[in-house]
C-alpha cells in the first residue's frame, strides 16, 4: 500500500474540503452567457433567502462558492446589486437574453462567484448548509442531517469562506 494514499487528492487542501479541482461550465438556455471555472469549489450551500427566490424565480437556490480567478466569463449579463442579509452587496448575474440566472458574486469576499449548481456540468453538488431557512418557501423539506441557519451562513462557514477567498491563513 503507497504510503500516499490521498496525495492527488491533497493538491489544494482547504479546510474541511479536500475535493479534486474540477472542470466545468454553467450556460444559461439560450447558449449568449457561458461560465467556465476550474478549481475547487470553496462553499457549496442551499440559500432559501427571498432574494434568490424573486431574483431566481424559484424556492431557493443551489450555489457553489469559487475563487473568482477560477472562473471567466463569456457573453453579456445583466445584474441587479443587492445587499444580502450578512450586509454584503451581492450582484446577481442573468442573461440578456433569455434572462436566466446564471451566478452572483460578493465584492466583499474578494469578488467571490457563487455559481448556480443546477446550471454547472460536470458537477455534483453537495450542500454543506441551508442558509436563511427563516424565510423558507411554503412547502420546501430540508433533508434530516443537514447543517441549517436561520439567517446568514454559520461562523464557521463565513471563516472558511473569509480565508479562502482572502487568502489569509
Ligand atoms: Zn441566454
Ligand atoms: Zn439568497
Amino acid at each position: 500500500m503507497s504510503m500516499f494514499p490521498n496525495f492527488r487528492e491533497c493538491q489544494m487542501p482547504r479546510e474541511g474540503n479536500m475535493t479534486e479541482i474540477i472542470k466545468a461550465s454553467a450556460g444559461c438556455g439560450c447558449g449568449a452567457l457561458r461560465l467556465d471555472v476550474t478549481g475547487v469549489p470553496v462553499v457549496q450551500l442551499v440559500c432559501h433567502c427571498s432574494d434568490c427566490q424573486k431574483i431566481s424565480g424559484m424556492p431557493y437556490v443551489e450555489a457553489a462558492f469559487f475563487q473568482s480567478d477560477q472562473c471567466s466569463v463569456h457573453g453579456q449579463a445583466d445584474t441587479i446589486t443587492v445587499k444580502g442579509g450578512t450586509g454584503f452587496d451581492k450582484t446577481h448575474y442573468s442573461c440578456t437574453s433569455c434572462k436566466t440566472p446564471l451566478y452572483v458574486t460578493v465584492a466583499a469576499l474578494n469578488g467571490a462567484f457563487a455559481i448556480a449548481a443546477k446550471r454547472l456540468v460536470p458537477f455534483k453538488f453537495e450542500p454543506q448548509v441551508h442558509v436563511w431557512v427563516s424565510e423558507k418557501a411554503d412547502g420546501v423539506t430540508i433533508p434530516s442531517g443537514i447543517l441549517q441557519s436561520p439567517g446568514a451562513p454559520p461562523k464557521e462557514i463565513i471563516d472558511t469562506m473569509v480565508s479562502s477567498f482572502w487568502g489569509t491563513k
